[in-house]
């Protein structure tokens, strides 16, 4: 069986210069690991027993940036679902979206992260290694423009 983990896609909004797209007002939160090969990640963990996934995402999200559920508005319709192995194991991650509601908010890395970024979605993709993560980047990224 797969080890299940879940997260959220972390993004704010910053301020739209006048006559700019929305899409470019948009950044992404990326976390480095202090583990492995130091890769970039949206928040994510595994499910503990008795948590649903979308608990296990708001709870990670709250340990590995410091973002409570409060701070973050969950954008309905979109779900991710990525497989790949890990550490000789299949593992599914499943995905959600979230908007921080101030953009301001201070991110605190836990033990497990080294770093984070704010990303626009080019940058963002060159940091996101994983062809399947630049590619949910950019399906999320356009599911959000076409909301607008
Ligand atoms: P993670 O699931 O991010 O904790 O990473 C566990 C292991 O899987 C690490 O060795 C990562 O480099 C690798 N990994 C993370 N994301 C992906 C992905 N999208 N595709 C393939 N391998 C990945």
């Amino acid at each position: 069986m797969a080890v299940r983990a879940c997260g959220l896609i972390i993004y704010r909004r910053l301020q739209p210069a006048p006559r700019s797209k929305v899409a470019d007002s948009i950044e992404y939160l990326l976390l480095q690991t202090s583990y492995g090969t130091h890769h970039w990640t949206p928040p994510k963990g595994h499910v503990d027993p008795g948590e649903d996934d979308l608990q296990t995402a708001f709870r990670e999200t709250q340990e590995e940036a410091g973002l409570q559920a409060s701070q973050l508005t969950l954008v309905e319709g979109y779900r991710k679902e990525l497989h790949y192995p890990a550490h000789g194991k299949p593992k599914t991650v499943v995905y959600w979206l979230a908007e921080v509601k101030d953009c301001n908010t201070e991110i605190k890395l836990s033990e497990e992260h080294q770093a984070f970024q704010w990303l626009k979605l080019e940058d963002a993709c060159k940091l996101a290694e994983y062809e399947d993560m630049q590619a949910m980047l950019k399906e999320a990224h356009h599911f959000l423009c076409a909301k607008e």
